[in-house]
C-alpha cells in the first residue's frame, strides 16, 4: 500500500512571521495537494527565552491571511500530537534515554570553558574542530550537570533531495553533537527528526539553510530505528532585493504582516512567492493556486538563492487588483481608507483600479477628500479659467461622465490644452501633482466642497 504523503512546516515563534515561512508553507501545500497528502503545522518552540505567544499568533494570522491552511496543528490536533515541541519534552527525553541505554549517545559533563579550550586547541593546531569524546572515553567524576551527546557513527550519509538530486555527506567530518541540553531541553537537531518520524512525515520540504542539518538528522533517525523520510527538498534561500541574506531587522520584505499592511493581495503574494525560486518553463506568470498545483514540480526549482523583486511583485499585485470585481475591490480597500464612505469608494474604484499596484496607494489618491489643501496663488489667466470651470460645474449632474463632458467643453472654449486647463484644478482640489482623472477627482467630493475650494482659490487672486 502506498504511504500517504505527509508534509510539515516547523516555524519557531521567536519573531514576526517571516516570508520564508510562508514560502515553505506554500511549497509544502502544493506538494501535499498534488499527492492528496496532509500538511502539518508544528511549532519548534523549545527556545524558551525567545518564544512568545504573540509570535505564535502572528504565524497563525499570516498563514491564514494567505490561505495557507494546515490540516493538523496545535489548535486543530490530528493523531500525532501534541504539535508544540514545548509540550513534547518527555518524548525527547525518553528517546534520548533509549539512545544512551543502547550506547548510541552519552552524557557529557564538559563545561563551556573546557569545550572552548578544546576548540582553541584545534585552532592552534589548524585542524577542524570535533569534540574529543572525553566524556565517552574518560568521564570526569563528581559532576552532576550534563548534556547528552550523540555518538556519531560516521560514514557516508546519502539521501534524495527533490531539488538537487542525490546528496552525499561525509559524516566522519561531524563531531559528536548535543541532542539534549543541560537544561533538559532537546536541541533542534534532535527534536526535529524525532517529531518528523513520530508525526509520520514522508517528505521534508524546507529552506536551503537546513541542507547541512539533514545528515545530522538522518543519523539520528537511523540510530533511533525510525523510518527515514522518503525524500527531502531544500528550497532556495530568499534573498533581499540587494542580494543580501533576508534579515528580519533590515528588510521589510521579510515581514509577512507588512505585505498585508501595504495592501498586497494574499492571492497575488502567493502567486509571486511561487515564482520566487520556481519557474513553470512557460511565459505564464499569473497562476491560481489550483494552476500552481497542476504546474509545480521540484525539478524546476532553482538552486541559487532567489532575489526578492519588488517590481515584479508590484506588477503581479496590480494585475490581481485589476482582475477584482469593482465591489470586491471596494470591500478590500475600505480598511485602508476608513474615512471614505462606502458609496464614495465604490464610485472611485473604476478610476483607482488602473492606477494602483497596492491597496495602500488609495490613501494617496483619496486623502484630499478629508484634507483641505492650501489654496495656491494663481495668475490672472489661470484664475479666469478656474472661473470658467466653476461656471461649467455649477449646475451639472454631479457624476463623472457629466462632469467630464462639461469640462471638455470648457477646455475647448478656453483655447488652451487639457493639461493647462486641468493642472491648476487638480492642484486646487488635491494639492498634488498626481490624482485620479479630474472628473473623478471632482465627483468624489461633494459639489459644495469642490466648488468652495475652486472659488476660494479664484478669490485669493482677486
Ligand atoms: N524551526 C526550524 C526553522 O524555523 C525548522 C526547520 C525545519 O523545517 O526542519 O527554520
Amino acid at each position: 500500500m502506498a504511504v500517504s504523503v505527509r508534509v510539515r512546516i516547523a516555524p519557531s515563534p521567536t519573531g514576526f512571521a517571516h516570508l520564508g515561512t510562508a514560502s515553505t508553507a506554500l511549497y509544502n501545500i502544493l506538494f501535499a495537494r498534488q499527492n492528496n497528502g496532509a500538511f502539518v503545522l508544528r511549532l519548534d518552540d523549545t527556545d524558551l527565552e525567545r518564544n512568545r505567544p504573540e509570535y505564535e499568533a502572528l504565524i497563525y494570522e499570516s498563514l491564514t491571511w494567505l490561505g495557507l491552511l494546515w490540516d493538523e496543528g496545535p489548535n486543530n490536533p490530528g493523531p500525532y500530537g501534541p504539535y508544540r515541541q514545548s509540550e513534547r519534552v518527555d518524548v525527547y527525553r525518553e528517546h534520548a534515554a533509549r539512545l544512551i541505554a543502547e550506547g548510541k549517545a552519552y552524557r557529557c559533563y564538559c563545561t563551556p570553558d573546557e569545550l572552548e579550550e578544546e576548540r582553541r586547541q584545534a585552532q592552534r593546531e589548524k585542524r577542524a574542530y570535533k569534540y574529543s569524546r572525553r566524556c565517552l572515553m574518560n568521564p570526569p567524576e563528581g559532576r552532576s550537570v550534563f548534556a547528552v551527546r550523540f555518538k556519531v557513527p560516521g560514514g557516508e550519509i546519502a539521501f534524495i533531495d527533490m531539488v538537487r538530486g542525490e546528496m552525499k555527506f561525509d559524516a566522519d567530518l561531524i563531531g559528536d553533537f548535543i541532542i539534549v541540553k543541560s537544561d533538559g531541553y532537546p536541541t533542534y537537531q534532535f527534536a526535529s527528526p524525532v517529531d518528523d518520524a513520530l508525526m509520520k512525515i514522508t517528505h521534508v520540504i524546507r529552506g536551503e539553510e537546513h541542507l547541512s542539518n539533514t545528515p545530522y538528522q538522518l543519523m539520528l533517525v537511523d540510530a533511533l530505528g525510525f523510518e527515514r523520510p522518503a525524500a527531502y527538498a531544500h528550497m532556495p534561500l530568499i534573498l533581499a532585493n540587494d542580494g543580501a541574506k533576508l534579515s528580519k531587522r533590515k528588510h521589510p520584505e521579510a515581514n509577512l504582516i507588512l505585505f498585508r499592511e501595504q495592501g498586497y493581495l494574499p492571492e497575488a503574494l502567493l502567486n509571486y512567492m511561487a515564482l520566487l525560486g520556481w519557474n513553470p518553463g512557460t511565459e505564464q506568470e499569473i497562476f491560481t493556486v489550483d494552476e500552481l498545483v497542476q504546474a509545480f514540480s521540484f525539478d524546476r526549482v532553482q538552486h541559487a538563492g532567489a532575489r526578492f523583486d519588488w517590481e515584479k511583485l508590484n506588477w503581479i499585485n496590480g494585475e490581481y487588483i485589476r482582475r477584482l470585481a469593482d465591489d470586491e475591490l471596494a470591500r478590500r480597500l475600505q480598511p485602508f481608507v476608513p474615512r471614505v464612505e462606502a458609496s464614495t469608494l465604490e464610485l472611485a474604484v473604476p478610476a483607482l483600479k488602473t492606477r494602483m499596484h497596492k491597496l495602500s496607494q488609495a490613501v494617496d489618491y483619496l486623502d484630499y477628500l478629508w484634507t483641505d489643501p492650501p489654496a495656491p496663488a494663481l495668475d490672472a489667466e489661470t484664475t479666469k479659467r478656474v472661473q470658467q470651470a466653476i461656471n461649467a460645474l455649477r449646475d451639472v449632474p454631479w457624476e463623472p461622465e457629466a462632469i467630464e463632458a462639461v469640462l471638455e467643453k470648457a477646455v475647448a472654449d478656453s483655447g488652451v490644452g487639457k493639461g493647462k486647463f486641468y493642472t491648476p484644478l487638480r492642484d486646487i482640489l488635491t494639492g498634488k501633482k498626481v490624482s485620479l482623472p479630474i472628473h473623478y477627482t471632482l465627483a468624489l467630493l461633494p459639489r459644495e466642497v469642490a466648488l468652495s475650494r475652486l472659488e476660494r482659490a479664484a478669490l485669493v487672486r482677486q
